[in-house]
C-alpha cells in the first residue's frame, strides 16, 4: 500500500466571493485552478497571495470561466510565473480577452490611490492569451509537472458547469483517486445554459462552491415563475408609460436576460418595446452565438443577434430612456459607481412611472444593494459620498440565479459519493450551513472550509 497527499492551498477566495485561486500539489505536479481578482478590494490587496507558492512547483493553470473573480488576476500571475501552461475552454479564452482588456480601464483608476500597483498592459493580455490551450468538454488531457522530473501525470477532464457559456468543472485523477473542482456551478437550466454535467463515478475529494449556502431555497423562485412575474410587472410599468432598467453583469446575465425577455415578447406575454443593450454585453452575445453548436445550450437555433436591440452607446441620451416605454439592460450588475447602470439608475430614480428591476446578488456595499433595499418615497445615498436622492421610481427585485441552490448542492454532493468536501466561494454563514447539513447526514464525509493560506492535505492511498 502506498500513500501520498493531495494538497489544496487556497491563495485567495475560499471563505468569500473574492480572488478565487487554488493551488493543487499532487505527486510533484503543481496545478493552479482559477486566478481571480477580488471585486471589492483594490491594489495588491485585490490579488491572490502568489508568494505562498514561490518555492513550490507551478506547472499548469486551469480556468473555469471568464468572470473576474476567476480570471482577473491572470496577467499578474503570468508575470510572476511566465512558464505556466494556461488551459481553458475555447469560449472562456475568448471571453477572457474581452474581460481582461476591459478591466485595464478600471485598474488604471486605482493607480492614484495605489501607485505600487503595477497594472498590466493591453499588449501583455494579447501575448498571454496567444498561449492559452483550449480544451473541449469531456476530452481527457494530461497535466504533468516539468519542474520535478519524477512527477507523475494527472489525468484531467473538463465538464460543463451550467453557470455561463464555456464554464467548467475540473476533474483530476491519479492512482484511483478522483478530485473535482466545481468552479461556479448551476444544476438547473437557465434560458440559454443547460444544467451542469456531473462527473461519472465516485469523486473522492470535492472542492465545491457554496455561494447560496445561506439562502433559503424558498427565497429563490423557480426560473419560469420568475419569468412570468417579470412579464407581469414589466407590462404594468409599460402600461403607465414607464420604462424598465435591469442592471446586469456583462458576461452571462446580459445574454440570459436578453433571451428571457425576447422569449416572453415572442410568446406574447410581454409587450414588445425597444430593448437597449450595452457594449460589452453585445460583444459577449456574439460569442454566445458563435459557440451555440459547440457547447451545450438549450436551443442552438436561437441566436441573440436576431433579437432587435438598440446599442447603448454615446448617442443615447439617458434622459430619453424614460420618455417612451423601453427595457434597458445595462452593466454593471451591482450598479457600481460611474458604470452605465449607475448613471442610468440616477435618471430612473427620478421618474415615478418607471422601475428598476434587480435580477441577482448585490454586495452589501454596492449602490445596487442600497437601491434593491429601498422603496418608492425613501431617501437614499447611492454611495457614502453622494448626495441624498428620493426614490421616485418603483424598485422590483427578482432572482435569476446562475448558482446552484443549497438543496441542489447537497443532493449533488451526496450523489457523487464523496469522502472529502472542501467548501469555498461562500461567506461564513453559507459555508457553515452547508457544512452542518453534510455532517448531519452522517455519511462519514470529512468537511473542510477553504481559507486563504490554509493548506488542506488529503491522504491518497492506493
Ligand atoms: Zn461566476
Ligand atoms: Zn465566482
Amino acid at each position: 500500500m502506498s500513500a501520498e497527499f493531495l494538497t489544496i492551498l487556497p491563495l485567495g477566495g475560499g471563505n468569500e466571493i473574492g480572488a478565487n485561486c487554488y493551488y493543487i500539489h499532487w505527486g510533484g505536479t503543481g496545478i493552479v485552478l482559477d486566478v481571480g481578482i477580488h471585486p471589492k478590494k483594490e491594489g495588491l490587496e485585490s490579488l491572490p497571495d502568489f508568494s505562498q507558492i514561490y518555492n513550490a512547483p507551478v506547472d499548469d493553470i486551469i480556468l473555469t470561466h471568464a468572470h473576474q473573480d476567476h480570471i482577473g488576476a491572470l496577467p499578474f500571475f503570468i508575470r510572476e510565473f511566465p512558464h505556466t501552461r494556461i488551459m481553458a475552454t475555447y469560449p472562456t479564452a475568448i471571453m477572457a480577452r474581452i474581460a481582461l482588456h476591459n478591466s485595464i480601464r478600471i485598474l488604471r483608476e486605482q493607480l492614484i490611490k495605489h501607485p505600487e500597483f503595477k497594472i498590466y498592459s493591453h499588449e501583455e493580455v494579447e501575448l498571454m492569451l496567444r498561449t492559452i490551450r483550449d480544451i473541449a468538454y469531456r476530452k481527457p488531457f494530461q497535466c504533468k509537472g516539468f519542474s520535478i522530473p519524477e512527477s507523475e501525470a494527472i489525468e484531467a477532464e473538463l465538464y460543463d458547469s451550467g453557470h455561463i457559456l464555456g464554464s467548467c468543472g475540473v476533474r483530476l485523477q491519479k492512482n484511483g483517486h478522483s478530485f473535482f473542482y466545481t468552479g461556479d456551478i448551476n444544476l438547473r437550466a437557465q434560458s440559454i445554459e443547460v444544467p451542469a454535467q456531473r462527473p461519472p463515478g465516485k469523486v473522492h475529494t470535492l472542492l465545491v462552491e457554496a455561494t447560496l449556502g445561506a439562502t433559503d431555497p424558498d427565497a429563490l423562485p423557480d426560473w419560469d415563475e420568475e419569468c412570468s412575474r417579470l412579464a407581469r410587472e414589466c407590462n404594468r410599468i409599460f402600461s403607465k408609460n414607464g420604462s424598465v432598467l435591469i442592471p446586469v453583469f456583462a458576461i452571462g446575465k446580459t445574454q440570459e436576460l436578453l433571451s428571457v425577455i425576447w422569449k416572453l415578447m415572442e410568446e406574447g406575454k410581454m409587450m414588445k418595446v425597444p430593448i437597449y443593450t450595452g457594449g460589452i454585453g453585445r460583444k459577449v452575445a456574439k460569442i454566445y452565438d458563435k459557440f451555440r453548436y459547440m457547447v451545450p445550450v438549450q436551443n442552438p437555433r436561437r441566436e441573440l443577434k436576431d433579437i432587435p436591440q438598440i446599442p447603448l452607446n454615446g448617442n443615447v441620451e439617458y434622459h430619453s430612456l424614460v420618455q417612451e416605454p423601453c427595457i434597458v439592460l445595462a452593466s454593471s450588475g451591482m450598479m457600481v459607481h460611474r458604470t452605465a447602470s449607475y448613471n442610468i439608475a440616477k435618471v430612473f430614480l427620478r421618474n415615478p412611472y418607471s422601475a428598476i428591476c434587480t435580477v441577482g446578488y448585490m454586495d452589501e456595499e454596492s449602490p445596487g444593494y442600497r437601491i434593491a433595499h429601498a422603496k418608492q418615497g425613501d431617501k437614499i445615498r447611492l454611495t457614502d459620498y453622494s448626495e441624498e436622492t428620493r426614490v421616485q421610481c418603483e424598485i422590483l427585485n427578482f432572482r435569476f440565479t446562475s448558482h446552484a441552490r443549497r438543496d441542489d448542492l447537497l443532493e449533488y454532493i451526496f450523489s457523487l459519493h464523496v469522502d472529502n468536501v472542501v467548501l469555498t466561494h461562500g461567506d461564513a454563514d453559507a459555508v457553515a450551513w452547508m457544512g452542518e447539513q453534510i455532517l448531519r447526514e452522517n455519511r462519514g464525509i470529512r468537511v473542510f472550509a477553504a481559507e486563504p493560506g490554509k493548506k488542506i492535505e488529503i491522504p491518497v492511498i492506493w
